[in-house]
């Protein structure tokens, strides 16, 4: 393999989303989504550079179901009244992709909640502009961080 040839550079790829993960395994991180849809929108996130999810190995697909058996009930509990969500995979931009990097939408889903019986929830997923506020964006992390005993432990360089 030629050095650096699955190395991409896109936004998930800098280390220094690293320091804002509420959970992480061997191979992915847990973030609370930026742009959130809802209260507890986040992403589990491959730490390589993947593009495609058959390109995650045996190992990974491994960690992935590790990731999802501990971040799933947190949500429920921090967010939900029930364990509804949606989760969602965009491969490639006709999909609505904004990035090229292996990642999981997961969206807590109550009765009633703003998309109730509305399938925008999938057009809209990457694409709304509301950024949350720095602070409130750091209180989310901190509230799941404490919910899932997650000690973060900066990456070098930080
Ligand atoms: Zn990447």
């Amino acid at each position: 393999m030629r050095h650096g040839m699955d190395k991409g550079k896109d936004a998930f790829c800098d280390e220094k989303r690293y320091s804002e993960a509420f959970f992480a395994t061997k191979h992915f991180l847990a973030l609370y989504d930026k742009k959130p849809l809802l209260p507890g929108h986040c992403l589990v996130v491959s730490k390589r550079h993947v593009v495609d999810i058959n390109e995650l190995s045996p190992e990974e697909f491994a960690d992935l179901r590790h990731i999802l058996k501990s971040v799933l009930p947190g949500l429920a509990k921090v967010y939900g009244d029930c364990k509804s969500y949606n989760l969602v995979i965009q491969r490639g931009k006709p999909a609505g992709a904004s990035i090229a990097h292996f990642h999981i939408h997961i969206v807590p889903r109550k009765p009633n909640d703003a998309y109730a019986n509305d399938d925008d929830i999938y057009k809209d997923i990457d694409t709304k502009a509301n950024v949350l506020p720095r602070k409130a964006y750091l209180a989310e992390v901190a509230k799941l961080r404490k919910y899932l005993r997650y000690k973060q432990k900066a990456p070098k360089g930080l």
